[in-house]
């Protein structure tokens, strides 16, 4: 590898001012589920990439604008890095040992909403193109940054923003949002995202409710008829019963396997950091718990409503019954597919009655663990935290990169300055202020070595 001791005292020498930087994005409020500061800290993002020599537009979509910037550089190659400027709404604020958009720094820490989700991912981003640029005069690859204003609240104009504008992102691999160290920091290459299917389903049994002596024996009641209609979805075997819901689903390959077997044991940390005293399924630990948590598909009943639930009885036949319901979906699912799996095994179940509000969704996506670009990030990841990145097959949760995956066709790799403790999403969110630099020197060699 190249020599990166004039980058590497680039990053440290002008930390602070990096840091700087970082404040003044985040004491700019971007909470898009308020619609609280989205144009004025889309500009400003726009206003820092145009800084460090990138033509940047300011894209509008139905919802908020996203930020695109592009920077050509000397290779052919393109790298495209993935970001998102909204944030979470900060409350409850009582909760924050310094007000949220007044950044704070405290021993190696600084606090913030936003600071890690995902604005500091952003600018130590820049930060190391920064660095490459004073260091060399001009960026080894062409860099283009898509930057969303909406990845908090699901996404929802990403996707036909993409399909729109496939030749301007066109790339040769991605740089996603997030990453960063687990408990024993080690550097961690996420490599997939489960999909997601959200649901409401609700069920209306008359205009009011009414007294349960007049109605008891005589009316349909709506929280029976909901119960009656989950009850079909899933068995106390934990099968999903909805036909061809398992159509599809690619098996996790002996690689996959070997991976899942080198991460750490998990099984006891859950049982004590949950409360849970014992696993569903007849699973007890190691690798076979790991691969079931991530590779077989869910559905979940995330909430229940219906009639009286306060203090004391009251006689009530209620009128309507509703369930929030996810699933939670294994490549090759598709969140569309199964939605219309579910209306047609609950009209067969003879629920036509039940209704189903889609309440958003995500298909799977990821990346081959041997991919050449996955390889690089993860080669270069050791030169930084002295330990090799560990792959990570798939995890658990959701995210929009199937677009990026398979409408543009690039490797998508994670990396980033998260830890364990770095409470995103809550209060006294905070990055550690080491892995902030080591997230730019990791990005500066990332740069530097996909130009080859
Ligand atoms: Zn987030």
């Amino acid at each position: 590898m190249p020599n990166y001791d004039k980058i590497d005292s680039y990053l440290e020498k002008n930390l602070d001012q990096s840091i700087a930087e970082l404040s003044r994005l985040v004491a700019q409020p971007s909470v898009g589920a308020q619609n609280l500061g989205m144009k004025e800290c889309a500009s400003l993002v726009g206003n820092m990439l145009r800084a460090r020599g990138f033509d940047v537009r300011i894209m509008e979509t139905k919802g908020a604008p996203v930020v695109f910037g592009e920077r050509k550089g000397k290779s052919g190659k393109t790298l495209l890095i993935y970001n998102h400027y909204d944030v979470q709404p900060p409350e409850p604020l009582e909760l924050w040992d310094s007000p949220p958009f007044e950044p704070s720094l405290r021993e190696g820490k600084l606090y913030g909403r936003g600071v890690s989700d995902d604005k500091g991912h952003i600018v130590s981003r820049l930060h190391a193109i920064d660095a490459i640029l004073e260091t060399e005069g001009e960026l080894p690859c062409t860099i283009k940054f898509i930057i969303e204003g909406e990845e908090e609240t699901a996404s929802v104009n990403l996707f036909e923003f993409i399909k729109q504008n496939r030749d301007l992102l066109k790339a040769d691999a991605c740089m996603w949002e997030f990453g960063g160290v687990d408990h024993r920091e080690v550097p961690m290459q996420y490599l997939g995202l489960r999909g997601i299917c959200y649901v409401e389903l609700s069920v209306e049994t008359a205009s009011t409710d009414v007294h349960s002596g007049l109605g008891g024996s005589i009316f349909p009641n709506a929280a029976w008829r909901l119960v009656w209609a989950l009850n079909t979805l899933k068995g106390e075997d934990e099968r999903i019963r909805i036909k061809g819901f398992y159509d599809g689903i690619r098996q996790p390959s002996a690689r996959d396997r070997e991976l899942m077997a080198a991460l750490p044991e998990v099984a006891e940390e859950y049982k004590s950091r949950y409360g849970v005293r014992q696993f569903i399924k007849g699973l007890s630990g190691g690798v076979d718990l790991r691969i079931e948590e991530v590779f077989t598909p869910t559905c979940t009943i995330c909430g229940l409503t219906s009639g009286y639930q306060g203090p004391g009885s009251k006689t009530v036949l209620p009128a309507r019954a509703s369930a929030k319901v996810d699933f939670r979906l294994v490549p090759d699912q598709d969140p569309d597919d199964i939605r219309r799996k579910l209306r047609s095994h609950l009209d067969e179940h003879g629920f036509s009655d039940v209704q189903i509000t889609d309440l958003g969704g995500d298909p799977p996506a990821r990346t081959d663990p041997d991919d050449p670009f996955i390889q690089l990030v993860a080669k270069v990841a050791e030169d930084v935290y002295e330990m090799p990145m560990q792959l990570v097959p798939l995890v658990g949760g959701s995210g929009p990169s199937h677009p990026f995956v398979h409408d543009l066709g690039l490797p998508v790799a994670t990396a980033g300055l998260g830890y364990p403790d770095t409470k995103a999403h809550a209060p006294n969110e905070n990055i550690r202020i080491d892995l902030y630099l080591k997230h730019a020197r990791h990005m500066a060699r990332v740069i530097k070595e996909l130009a080859g």
